[in-house]
């Protein structure tokens, strides 16, 4: 049978534990889970590009099937290039919604064939994002139940 193959992409500056839920049901869905870092020029990041890689490496080092990866161009080429049919993203909250109805729609009229599947956050991560992880660590407090260890270390090492 053919491999299933999908791609979850994202900033992931950093990768949180909502973030590492969602890949970690995935990985159990597909043969193969992408994770890939989306180099976008108009966000200022905190972490490069290969901090974050590495980053969310080290964090699903235990799942097998997951593969990180980089990419600057279109979603869509990416995922063919990858014979990867679905697109994973994480839904929050409604605030979510609208934004990623937009991409899902945009991806479906460029190529009709790539999947776009949501899942629904754990809600115990449902107010977790990259961006109040980087503001609270920034001050110096701990978000250490709230990413994987390897990022708490980066964080307390960069403030
Ligand atoms: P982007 O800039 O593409 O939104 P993010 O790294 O912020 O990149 O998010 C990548 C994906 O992970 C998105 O689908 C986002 O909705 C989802 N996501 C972000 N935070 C969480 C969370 N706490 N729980 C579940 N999914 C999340």
């Amino acid at each position: 049978m053919e491999e299933r193959i999908a791609v979850y992409p994202g900033t992931f500056d950093p990768i949180t534990n909502g973030h590492l839920n969602i890949i970690e049901r995935a990985a159990r869905n597909f043969d193969v889970l992408y994770v890939t870092v989306l180099k976008n020029s108009s966000k200022k990041s905190l972490f490069d590009l290969e901090e974050r890689m590495r980053l969310i490496a080290e964090s699903t080092a235990s799942i097998p099937n997951v593969r990180v990866e980089s990419s600057g161009g279109l979603l869509v080429d990416y995922a063919k290039e990858k014979s990867a049919h679905v697109v994973i993203r994480g839904l929050r909250a409604v605030s979510d919604f609208e934004y990623e109805l937009q991409i899902a729609a945009m991806n479906n009229k460029l190529d009709p064939e790539l999947e776009t599947f949501f899942m629904m956050t754990n809600p115990s991560y449902s107010f977790l994002s990259s961006s109040i992880v980087r503001e609270v660590a920034s001050y110096g407090r701990s978000v250490d139940d709230l990413v994987p260890k390897p990022v708490s270390l980066a964080l307390k090492a960069k403030f």
